[in-house]
């Protein structure tokens, strides 16, 4: 076969592929946001988990596997676009090729089982009856890897599934950095005699007005209605079917306005990258983000940078108080910035605030690292827990179900996933001081002009979808790769003046 025939057949099967993926999104979707009360469970799982098995069958397929060794003898004459279908289906066929069927399904089974002892052992606070099925998540773990035959270690082949390139010796030094200046500085924002006064923000406010207030914070950050759409569900989160249905979700609390504004301004982020990606790539595999980290460093961009920063809410403010009403007279423009920054130590990772976040990431990587370099016993995890807690943020767990326990990902199975989450605040920061030099960032957001912003960072991360690796990407814009330094200032820079730290 001629190579250009090659390349035709190899994205029409990936086009196939992807219109499964799709499909089984969809059911997501559905299945988060709502169902008829009784029944149809069974049908859909069995649907989902047929159309799960299919699409993951034609990513290890003898097809697969032709498409891939013609193409490689190419590579360097071939397409940018045909380079990373080819790059991103090499590495999904040399992960799972050679893992034996029975060893995969059982796999499957411990993850489904894991799952259900750990939400139980949560609830019950108690570590030790999940205890020998984390060991057992890990130990497989450990073998699946191995089948991949590659030298590298173990927890960096982990860490690479989420973002690619990433290694222990890169984040060592980033974690390294956080560590020496971050608990540091968190000491001393601990110990400021300024106290900040958020007791407004738990005010009843309808839903009603919640949902006047997302739509305000969607039309801010430029999130495209006519392009997606926003649901409620538990969990807010991000999902797309192509760039021009892109679906988020939040979840709205009578009592805490602002639990969802930020919700809705993260998930946001994530959309506005999907929305953004080149029609080139509509309906193909390239058209999704390149990696966890970029990805959350997009929600964490609109989010943290954006929606917390002082400009927004001199532009917003008139605009949120006609939606809040006469009970939020007394509540000024500074008022909400400082409410939105408030500073608070605590123990769950997901109601962190954007100064002691990655330190609870930070806790998370160094057992890992642990776990995957066989230097730790499963049972020793939660008093190793406890004391990196105290240690980098000064507070302990009362139990396990605030500590060790509190997190779903380890119970399916997933590690090397957390570091991600911090990335993505690192990026962010990077990405903002390389976008300084182009414009005046503050000044547009205090103008109301986030366009200006949303396009820069469209034409310099969105629209490439997954063509670049992310590091690529990086360095494409200011010739270096990730660098802990800009995080590190953004970090100090806006906490000292929050607090007014010396
Ligand atoms: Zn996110």
């Amino acid at each position: 076969m001629q190579i250009d025939e090659t390349v035709k057949c190899f994205k029409s099967y990936l086009e196939r592929y992807h219109a499964i993926r799709m499909a089984e999104s969809l059911f997501h979707w559905d299945m988060q946001t709502g169902n008829p009360p009784e029944g149809g469970q069974e049908s859909r799982a069995k649907l989902v988990s047929i159309l799960g098995a299919e699409s993951f069958q034609m990513t290890i397929s003898d097809e697969m596997k032709g498409f891939l060794d013609a193409l490689e003898p190419h590579l360097n004459t071939l397409s940018d676009e045909t380079k990373a279908m080819h790059r991103i289906f090499s590495k999904k066929y040399n992960e799972a090729k050679n893992v034996p069927a029975e060893e995969a399904r059982k796999y499957f089974e411990l993850q489904a089982v894991a799952y259900e002892v750990w939400r139980k052992a949560k609830h019950n606070n108690d570590f030790a009856s999940f205890a020998p099925y984390l060991k057992e998540l890990v130990e497989t773990n450990k073998r699946l890897i191995k089948y991949r035959g590659s030298d590298a270690k173990p927890y960096d082949m982990m860490l690479d599934e989420y973002e690619p390139g990433m290694t222990m010796e890169k984040l060592d030094v980033y974690f390294d950095k956080m560590r020496k200046t971050i608990v540091p500085l968190l000491k001393k924002v601990v110990a400021s005699e300024k106290k900040i006064d958020n007791s407004f923000t738990f005010r009843t406010i309808s839903i009603d007005k919640q949902k006047k207030i997302a739509a305000l914070v969607m039309k801010k950050v430029g999130f495209d209605l006519n392009r997606g759409l926003i649901a409620e569900t538990e969990h807010p989160f991000c999902l797309t079917i192509s760039q021009n249905d892109v679906r988020i979700s939040t979840h709205y609390y009578e009592n805490n306005f602002l639990s969802s504004m930020f919700s809705v301004a993260h998930e946001s982020g994530h959309g506005i990258y999907e929305q953004n990606i080149s029609s080139e790539f509509a309906d193909t595999v390239l058209s999704d983000g390149v990696s966890f980290g970029l990805h959350e460093s997009q929600s964490r961009f609109f989010e943290n940078i954006i929606c917390r920063s002082y400009e927004f809410w001199q532009n917003s403010y008139d605009e949120f108080m006609e939606i809040l009403g006469d009970d939020f007279k007394d509540v000024t423009p500074e008022m909400f910035y400082e409410a939105a920054n408030v500073v608070n130590p605590s123990l769950i990772r997901i109601e962190a605030d954007e100064l002691t976040y990655s330190l609870h990431i930070m806790v998370r990587y160094e057992i890992e690292k642990l776990i995957f370099g066989g230097e730790v016993d499963v049972n020793d995890l939660p008093s190793i827990w406890n004391k990196k807690m105290e240690e980098y943020l000064g507070v302990t767990p009362k139990n396990d179900s605030e500590g060790v326990l509190q997190d779903v990902h380890w119970s399916s199975g997933l590690f090397g996933y957390f570091p991600s989450y911090s990335l993505g605040n690192a990026y962010a920061a990077q990405l903002l001081s390389y976008m300084q030099k182009d414009m005046d960032v503050f000044g547009n957001i205090k103008n109301g002009n986030v366009d200006a912003i949303r396009e820069w960072l469209s034409e310099k991360l969105h629209k490439f979808g997954s063509l670049y690796e992310p590091s690529t990407i990086l360095k494409a814009i200011n010739g270096e790769e990730l660098n802990a330094d800009y995080y590190v200032e953004y970090l100090e820079n806006k906490f000292s003046k929050v607090y007014n730290l010396k």
